[in-house]
Formats: C-alpha cells, structure tokens, sequence
C-alpha cells in the first residue's frame, strides 16, 4: 500500500557531500510575509539537473540547483514550496521544545490542550477529570500501569472525538469523507492519509488543542484530493481553513 507520511521530508536529499559537489557560489532568499517571522533560503548552486530543497536539522534551509538555473526559476521554486518548508520547520521547532513525559502521580498531562496533574483516588475505577486534576483508579499503581491506564483513556477520548470532528468538518467543508479512521501512537507525525483513503491519527493529538485538532484533520483530509504536499494541496487546504498556519501553531 502506498502510504502518504505527512512528514515532507520527501522533498529533502540525503546529505552527500562529495568533493565533486562543493558549492559552487551560493546566494540567499528571503520570504516574507505579513504575519509570519522571515525565512531565508540558501541558494547553492551545484552540477546538478534538478531543483531540491534540504531543511537540516538545525534548522538552516538550503535549496539546490543547477549551476546555469535561472534566478527567476529559483525565486518560484522556493516560494511555491514556501507553505511546506514552513511546516517542517515549525514541527522541527515543536520537538525541540517538547518535554519529556512522566507517568507517575504528581506529574502533568495535557487533554484538549489544557494541563492536569495526575491524582492517585482510590474511589474510581477508570480516569476521571476533577477540579482540574486527572484522577487515576487504584489499579494505576506504578509507571507501567499509570501509562497504560492514561493512554487507554486517550485512545477511547481519541476515538471518540476525532470519528465526531471528521464527520462535522466533511460536512462543513463539503469533504470527501475517509472510509476509515484509526488513532495510532507516533513518534514522528499527527496524522497520516493511505492512498486507499483511510486516515490514521496519532494518540497524542488528543493533548492539542482542539482549533489544531481540527487543523490535522482538516490537513489529513485534503489528502485525499491531493496526496502530496504540493502547492496545490495548500491552496486547496488554505481556501478551506484559511487560518491553518496559526492552528498549526498551537500544536506543541
Ligand atoms: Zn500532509
């Protein structure tokens, strides 16, 4: 099965930097938009035949091209991918700064987007949300158990919620509705969309606020038309939730 990542990370080449490949002279591009920090690009002009953008690790973005590639060429290429680098640095961002979870009482965890700590009552047999506070049943006794308890309760609250969106937001957006709708845990993605239409979500999306919830859905959905990360899905993305870039950045 041909299966769609959400990770635009397709469009990178590995790092190779044989001698051969040296840049040969370099210049920069900056895009700028009204609401949105500068980005700037790296132009490294290469003997190569193709145009590729590389978003490194750290952050810095260099585009790729050929040595006798027009500049006017280049300026296109980089701004009608301009949507899609933006959301690979703005994921590289959200994982820096995301910390690392801990599954014991006391600690805390994120539902719809708002923070509870975790309280150990001996009265409930399955998580419950008190005054603010994320109460586990007595059986969650340990790391172990805390965990498999909490990301049970997610996955049902997952489930539910995500099926209820899907459906609000096909209407409301005249979508295609998926013929399928799993929540998985993963590391890497929120969501993920299969070339036979099914959609797949990730277990923790239930942490985010529900405008970005909404944001991934809407995101995953458009993939059903346009199973790329292509100019063309954005605009098609962006003519539907016109604010889908603020939205994204309120997953963390
Ligand atoms: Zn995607």
């Amino acid at each position: 099965m041909k299966f769609h990542p959400c990770r635009p990370i397709a469009l990178a080449e590995p790092v190779r930097r044989p001698h051969s490949m040296v840049p040969i002279s370099s210049s920069v591009i900056v895009l700028e938009h009204q609401d949105l920090p500068p980005l700037t690009v790296k132009v490294v002009r290469r003997r190569r035949k193709r145009l590729s953008l590389v978003v490194e690790t750290d952050g810095l973005v260099e585009c790729r091209v050929p040595l006798r590639c027009a500049k006017q060429e280049i300026d296109l290429f980089v701004r009608s991918n301009e949507s899609w680098l933006r959301e690979v640095l703005a994921k590289q961002k959200r994982e820096r700064r995301r910390p690392r979870l801990r599954f014991e009482v006391g600690a805390e965890h994120y539902f719809l987007g708002q923070r509870y700590r975790l309280v150990q009552d001996y009265e409930i047999s399955s998580i419950k949300i008190v005054n603010g506070d994320l109460h586990l049943p007595a059986k969650a006794d340990s790391p172990g158990r805390i965990q498999t308890c909490l990301e049970g309760w997610y996955r049902r609250q997952a489930q539910r919620l995500i099926d209820y969106r899907v459906d609000r937001l096909c209407a409301q957006y005249d979508l295609q509705p998926p013929h399928q709708i799993k929540i998985r845990k993963m590391k890497a993605k929120w969501g993920s969309c299969s070339a036979s239409g099914g959609l797949c979500f990730n277990l923790w999306l239930i942490t985010q606020d529900l405008r970005a919830i909404d944001y991934v859905i809407v995101h995953e959905l458009c993939h059903l038309k346009h199973f790329d990360h292509s100019p063309a899905f954005y605009a098609y993305l962006g003519s539907m939730m016109p604010d889908w870039q603020h939205r994204q950045g309120l997953l963390v």
